[in-house]
């Protein structure tokens, strides 16, 4: 009984690991050797979400790249509910980007629920954003803010959890 769905759109700066944390969460279904190519694709997943007391089905929609080149359609932000606002830990300007990324979800999906998320906790050692200047951007953009490594499986189900109950409280 899939009563609710919601479309999540995963954005921010290649090399984030967006595509990583799609199939992490869907803990590897998916095998992704022709994505890149494709241009847009989702993965999906059922999520029991305790606030909710029932599955939420999401669909996860990777950007496949095209990030890389500014040219997300219109396609890829249709009808999504949620957004996850990625940056990594060793990305300079993925951090920087991302009051740009937020207005762009904004521009396509007024209302959406979204999350700030910082991949590869892992590497804190290299880090070149601190933690007092991710708290303080996630303040600035009024979004909940959340540490992950897709790589060791940490706080990553935490985050569509959130976008869940966001979403339902919308
Ligand atoms: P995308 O371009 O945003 O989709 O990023 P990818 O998912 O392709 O990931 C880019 C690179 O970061 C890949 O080499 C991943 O293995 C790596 N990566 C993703 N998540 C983590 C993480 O939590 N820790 C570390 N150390 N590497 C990660």
């Amino acid at each position: 009984d899939f009563e609710r769905e919601i479309k999540v759109v995963v954005v921010g700066n290649g090399g984030v690991g967006k595509t990583s944390m799609i199939k992490r969460f869907c803990k590897g279904v998916f095998t992704d050797d022709y994505k890149k190519t494709i241009g847009v694709d989702f993965l999906e997943k059922q999520l029991y979400v305790p606030s909710i007391g029932q599955d939420v089905q999401l669909y996860l929609w990777d950007t496949a790249g095209q990030e890389e080149f500014d040219s997300i359609t219109k396609t890829y932000y249709r009808g999504a509910g949620a957004a996850v606002l990625a940056f990594s830990t060793t990305d300079r300007a993925s951090f920087d980007a991302l009051p740009s990324w937020r207005s762009k979800v904004l521009e396509q999906c007024p209302g959406i629920a979204m999350a700030l998320v910082q991949n590869k906790v892992d590497l804190i050692e290299q880090a070149v954003v601190s933690s007092q200047e991710a708290e303080a951007m996630a303040r600035r953009l009024g979004l909940k803010f959340y540490r992950t490594c897709v790589k060791q499986d940490l706080n990553v189900t935490e985050v569509f959890t959130y976008l869940a109950e966001l979403h339902d409280r919308k």
